[in-house]
């Protein structure tokens, strides 16, 4: 379930500060330390999965829900609405994904531009 040398492990059991956007029994979302946009937070599982090339079929409803905090939490968070607002998804999956941290993590980006990045 956990990885002891997981970072966002840690970060979900609360042994390393975090700023908080959203928990619940399976989801936990926290704003990135290192903002790439005005908004920008990631919503992670609790359980450890390295990737999103470990998902099985097991996962359909917590990636669903994930999905569909995604635009609820991005409102929360001041991303202004869809058609003119909007927010940018994006997992980094293995080393050519650019992926730096191994527990499957959705970045979500949003605000005026410019961004930093993405
Ligand atoms: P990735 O390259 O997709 O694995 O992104 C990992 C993200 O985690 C980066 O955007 C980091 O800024 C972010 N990050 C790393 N450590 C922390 C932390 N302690 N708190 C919040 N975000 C973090
Ligand atoms: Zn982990």
């Amino acid at each position: 379930m956990h990885d002891a040398n997981c970072i966002f492990c840690k970060i979900i059991e609360g042994k390393i500060p975090s700023r908080k956007v959203y928990e619940d029994e399976d989801i936990f979302a926290f704003h990135d330390i290192n903002p790439w946009a005005p908004v920008h937070f990631l919503l992670v599982p609790k359980q450890h999965i390295a990737s999103m090339a470990q998902l099985t079929p097991a996962h359909e409803r917590l990636m669903g829900r994930m999905m569909l905090l995604a635009p609820q939490l991005a409102l929360q968070e001041g991303c202004t609405p869809y058609p003119e607002g909007g927010f940018r998804i994006v997992s980094n999956t293995g080393a050519l994904g650019g992926q730096e941290v191994h527990h499957l993590h959705v970045h979500v980006m949003g605000g005026p531009r410019p961004w930093l990045r993405g």
